[in-house]
């Protein structure tokens, strides 16, 4: 069975000592986790280390990174590799925000070298796909979405990309209080699910995690995360409220 995910996206955002007490504050707050559900804190590259002694021995609650680098170690000044991330035993990275495409030009071949690198470390890639305003207006949002899933994840075989983890994000709704109804969500996962079908076979587009993201909050979360073919969800601003984002983890399926 799929893994239902409710991961945190903290962005650029908190000193160590708020990110020490936001995880202190999270599990001090009532949640639970089950079997096939996961929490995932994909926290700023300096923050990975002290969240992840905060969750030492949690099974269901995971340290993530919000991005690796395209190449292997070598001369990349500022640069954090893949490699270096699973020599912390970091196991999930976020690859293909639209905030990095956006201002840092990760272009579909980056986003698939960085996808690359985080599987040949072992590290399980959240993969961020979702339309602008301008394409959901034109109604053309399914051929863009199925555009970048080819562009960046199509050269995998079916057993790199079996158990995967998407995050469907409409930039409209990032950051924007403005959330895509629970309709739109479902609409939108079950064509996603459809052409991981059509390229690998039903088995395996059944085993991927589909997450949306866009302003999800404890108000809407279990309205989106009830529908069929959403797998939870990537959270940013309400991940940064314990008692917000601990409600979010309780809204998982
Ligand atoms: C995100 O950054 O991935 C995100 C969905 O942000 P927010 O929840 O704040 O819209």
């Amino acid at each position: 069975m799929r893994k239902q995910i409710a991961a945190a996206n903290w962005k650029m955002n908190l000193d160590l000592q708020q990110a020490e007490q936001l995880m202190t504050q999270l599990l001090a707050t009532d949640h639970s986790l089950g079997k096939d559900q996961l929490a995932l804190f994909a926290v700023p590259f300096p923050y990975l280390l002290t969240v992840q002694q905060k969750l030492a021995g949690k099974t269901n609650a995971k340290v993530a990174a919000q991005n690796c680098a395209s190449t292997n170690n070598g001369a990349y000044t500022g640069e954090v590799s893949a490699e270096m991330l699973k020599g912390m035993n970091v196991e999930y990275v976020i690859i293909g925000h639209s905030e990095r495409r956006e201002y840092f030009q990760e272009t579909p071949a980056i986003l698939a070298a960085k996808v690359n690198k985080a599987l040949e470390a072992g590290i399980k890639p959240v993969f961020c796909c979702g339309e602008p305003l301008t394409v959901r207006e034109a109604d053309t949002q399914n051929s863009y979405v199925a555009a970048q899933l080819k562009e960046s994840l199509f050269h995998l075989d079916k057993s790199q990309l079996t158990d995967f983890i998407i995050a469907y994000e409409p930039i409209w709704a990032i950051g924007t209080g403005r959330t895509a109804s629970s309709d739109q969500a479902q609409e939108m996962h079950q064509h996603i699910r459809k052409v991981l079908a059509d390229q690998y076979g039903q088995e395996m587009a059944d085993s991927v995690s589909i997450l949306y993201g866009g302003s999800v909050k404890a108000a809407n979360a279990s309205d989106i995360f009830g529908k069929p073919d959403v797998d939870g969800g990537l959270v940013g601003g309400a991940s940064l409220d314990a008692k917000e984002f601990a409600a979010i983890i309780n809204s998982l399926k």
